[in-house]
This record gives structure tokens, sequence and C-alpha cells, in this order.
């Protein structure tokens, strides 16, 4: 038996993935499956994705190549920056695309399509929309767009997109309105498709909805913006975090548990000792009282996160054992509510657990 398991639901992947459809009828789909998928495991991902995914968008080369080692045809897209002529190679034998997002960058594009002329590169034109982060910004725009519909060494039409840097909460709409009117600006001088909705664009934003969408954490089943949760859309979260219990031990008032002492039991009560740690992902910052899920209940974690294991109350009356799994998050502990409770992003969270955990996959 596992200790530390990461349970990945692929119908539940494939649910959301049809309600994302759903959201934007008039649009393709590139999936995006970066870091691994976000922690899921890009390979099986894209494969249950490939009903509805036009394409992947990935941030790394290496994780382009993963997906094609895996025999995946569609369309990839690296998002980032592509640094070197070493790897232009590889992006065109493997027939990935690269974003143009600076004159310095498609240089070097341009640089390696004349050194090979039997290449042709596929690539996206990356502007800037305010995020300040890689694209061309709005009065290079033109001109960015002109040297490239006028180079041969790409395929063509080659598509415009841009990334919504706060798409979410209502105070932040008028941000989101003038990023949405630059880009419009901006695509007057697009030769090819747009594409511009993140998860937040999709679920918040309907116009951002171009002939493309980059859907990522919703496919995933959690929200992208604070406050919320995936289930308020509809979504499934896709993982379960799980591990544990190694050990159930009875406290007396006074009983100090962890490294630090820094929770003491005011009662006679029981504790679990579970078998995941902060070097499992689970964040050794969370804070006393957190949730976690065992045996129908929720239950609450005491004591400071250890490398390799951790503490839960369990009170006088829940019944647990040694083996009895425990959810760190999944469908009864939201992965939203626990990064919350240590200030950060359910992104950080899902791409926390490491090759300690063994991987899942369940499809129904
Ligand atoms: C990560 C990323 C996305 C997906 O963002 P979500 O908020 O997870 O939907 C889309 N586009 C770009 C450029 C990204 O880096």
């Amino acid at each position: 038996m596992e200790t530390v398991a990461v349970d990945i639901d692929l119908a539940a992947l494939k649910r959301n993935m049809a309600l994302i459809a759903g959201k934007a009828p008039q649009s393709r789909i590139i999936a995006v499956v970066k870091a691994n998928a976000y922690g899921h495991g890009s390979v099986a991902c894209a494969r249950a994705m490939d009903e509805y995914a036009a394409g992947y968008a990935v941030a790394r080369l290496e994780e382009a190549l993963e997906l094609r080692e895996a025999g995946i045809k569609k369309p990839i897209i690296m998002l980032g920056g592509c640094a070197s002529a070493g790897d232009l190679d590889e992006v065109a034998q493997q027939d990935i695309s690269v974003t143009a997002h600076s004159f310095a960058m498609l240089e070097e594009l341009k640089a390696f399509c004349k050194s090979r002329p039997e290449i042709r590169l596929r690539v996206w034109c990356q502007v800037n929309i305010g995020m300040q982060r890689l694209g061309f910004n709005e009065d290079e725009a033109e001109r960015a767009m002109a040297e490239i519909r006028a180079f041969p060494g790409f395929v063509h039409p080659v598509g415009m997109m841009a990334h919504l840097s706060c798409s979410d909460e209502a105070a932040l709409k008028a941000y989101h309105e003038s990023q949405l009117a630059a880009f419009k600006r901006m695509s007057r001088f697009a030769e090819g498709p747009l594409c511009l909705a993140n998860s937040a664009g999709i679920l918040y934003y309907p116009e951002t909805c171009t002939e493309f969408v980059r859907p990522g954490i919703i496919q995933y089943g959690i929200s992208p913006t604070l406050g919320k949760r995936g289930t308020d859309f509809g979504l499934t979260p896709v993982m379960t975090f799980r591990t544990v219990v190694y050990a159930v031990r009875d406290l007396k008032p006074g009983d100090a548990v962890g490294y630090g002492a820094s929770w003491v039991a005011d009662r006679p009560t029981r504790i679990a000792v579970l078998g995941a740690g902060y070097a499992d992902g689970y964040p050794r910052s969370m804070p006393n009282g957190s949730p976690v899920y065992l045996n129908g209940a929720v239950v609450h974690t005491v004591g400071h996160v250890c490398m390799d294991m951790m503490f839960a109350e369990l009170g006088p009356d829940l019944k647990a054992a040694p083996g009895d799994t425990a959810e760190l998050w999944g469908r009864h502990v939201s992965v939203e509510a626990l990064a919350e409770r240590v200030g950060t992003i359910p992104y950080e969270l899902l791409t926390r657990p490491t090759r300690r955990a063994r991987y899942c996959y369940h499809s129904e």
C-alpha cells in the first residue's frame, strides 16, 4: 500500500472539459498542461482530454517533448520563451509552436529559419496587454506583425495571443476591460486566429473567448479566483491527495504535539499520526486546525507538519486505525480553502506533491 498517493479522476477531467467546451462554444480549446498538468500528470491528462483539445500548451521544451514522446501528435504551444538555437532545432523537429514575444526573440527565430531554409517554424505572436511578462507592447505590435507576416520561414497564418493578468474579481473589472480593449486594438494587425482567455476569462468574460481559449486550472476542477470553489461553477476536483494513518495515540491534557510543541492538548483526546509531510508537498505553514478528511469525518491538523508526517486530532469519538486513508485535499477538503489558509493560491498547492507520491489514474 502506498503511503502517499495522488488519485487522478480522469472521468472528472473529461466532465470538466465538457463544461468548458459548453462555456466557450465558439472556441477551440488549447488545453494548458504545463507543470505536469498542474501536478496531475501531463501525458495521462492530455490523452484523457483528447476529445476536447485542439492542442496543448506547456511552459518548457521538456514538457512539450514529454508529450511528443508519448505519441501525442496535436499542436503543442510552448508558452515560455525559447532561449537557444539548440532548442529551436528540437522545436522544429518535433513540430512544436513557439511564441514570438519580443524583437530579440523574433530575430532569433528568423536567424534560425535562415540557417535552416528547409524548415518552417510554427509561431504565435504574443502581445502584452498589461501584465508586463512576455509580449510585444502596443506600440510595437504593428511592426512585429508586419515582420512576422513578411517572413517566409514561418508557417502562416500566424495567430496572436495575450494573457489576462487579473480577470477575476469585480473590483478588477475596469482593468480587465482595459486589457481586453488593448487586445482588440492590437488584433487589428493579426494575420491568424486570436487566443486570449484563460480559466478566469472563460468563466467570467465570454467576450475573451476568441477562436482559441487556453483553460488551465478549471480543467482540473479548481477555481481560478480567490473566495470561490471549482464546485461553485459545476466543476469537479480531479486530484485527491491522500495518505495513511501510521499510528493512533491517546493524549492527556498537557501533552504537546510535534516539533516546537506548538499545540498542547487541553483535554483528554486522541490524535492520528499521518504518513505525509512537507517533503510530500503538504505545506509546513499549514496552521493548526486545518481540515483533513478521515473515515467519513473532517478532522483537524494539530502541531507543526513534519518532513514525512503530520498530526490530526480525532477527538474522543472518531475511530481510526493504522492503514486508514486520510484525504489531505480533494473532494472533501477543498484545495482552494487550504490555499487560502496559507496565503497562496491552489495552483501552488496542486503542483507541490513530489515524486514520493504514487500517481493512481482512475477512469470511472
Ligand atoms: C498558465 C497559463 C494559462 C492558464 O491559466 P489558468 O489560470 O490556469 O487558466 C493560460 N495562458 C498562459 C500564457 C499561461 O501561462
